[in-house]
């Protein structure tokens, strides 16, 4: 059973629940290791300072039942500075950045996906992913990223849209070409449960094997924005996991102020 969660939002940004509830939760759980990961981007960010001592408070009132990890989710576009002073960075990629003066998410509304693509990809969907992919690319070239979060957000409406093939080479290329460059820097993925009510794991199956092909590292996490998700869908992660090849998921621990992975059987 997997005892870990590395990305877990709290009141500090738009989850439900305060960190200290979250805590209790974790316990119940059985939890070993708990991450916090408070959005830093341009429409979700928080009291980056209070934040910080609210965990680290916590951390230090319960490090003899749970080692506890203040991280941040970083956007791609936003600022660098905040993968300072944190124990591990998500980073994440929510926008393209098509237009200097408006934010366009990917993940926000199905419409807003729609005229995205109408205005700035003349509607041509392969093309608007492939955008992502590139800017997804250069998110460790802005600050360092422990592990990349939903790896492929931008198909998160493609269940309703139906807008790409997620097994044609024109979906996939951009977005191996990005994985690779991603890899070969050291950067793992997560393999995210968020959208798994709707049977959807990021990445998706393809994406995961090319991970698994090109010696890339996972970490399940389950993108929890209350309690209760902390470790939802973590046996369907696995399953997946292992169908694409991998026999081992990742935990982080801190080691001299920096997280070490450590190697976990599945
Ligand atoms: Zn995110
Ligand atoms: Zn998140």
């Amino acid at each position: 059973m997997i005892t870990a969660n590395y990305h877990t939002h709290s009141t500090f940004c738009d989850g439900s629940d305060t960190p200290r509830e979250i805590v209790g939760e974790a316990l119940k759980l059985g939890m070993t290791h708990l991450g916090f990961s408070g959005h830093m981007d341009v429409g979700v960010y928080m009291k980056f300072d209070d934040y910080l001592a609210e965990i680290k408070k916590l951390q230090r009132e319960y490090r003899d039942n749970i080692e506890i990890l203040c991280g941040v989710e970083l956007d791609n576009l936003y600022d660098p500075k905040y993968s300072e002073n944190v124990d591990y960075v998500i980073g994440s990629t929510h926008y393209l950045d098509v237009d200097p003066e408006r934010i366009f998410s990917v993940d926000y509304k199905p419409e807003a996906v729609v005229q995205l693509c109408k205005e700035f990809f003349g509607g041509d969907y392969y093309k608007l992913c492939k955008a992502y992919y590139e800017l997804e690319a250069k998110i460790i070239d802005k600050f360092p990223c422990t592990f990349i979060g939903h790896f492929d957000l931008v198909t998160k409406f493609n269940y309703v849209l139906h807008f790409v093939d997620e097994t044609d080479r024109r979906y996939l290329a951009p977005a191996y070409e990005a994985m690779d460059h991603l890899v070969s820097k050291g950067v793992m993925f997560e393999v995210n449960t968020g959208q798994s009510l709707r049977g959807k794991l990021y990445p998706s199956i393809p994406l995961l094997r090319h991970l698994k092909e090109i010696g890339g590292e996972i970490i399940i996490s389950s993108d929890a924005h209350k309690a209760t998700d902390l470790l939802r869908k973590f046996d369907m992660a696995v399953q997946v996991a292992k169908e694409c090849g991998f026999d081992h998921t990742n935990y982080l621990t801190m080691k001299r102020g920096k997280p070490e992975s450590i190697q976990i059987e599945i």
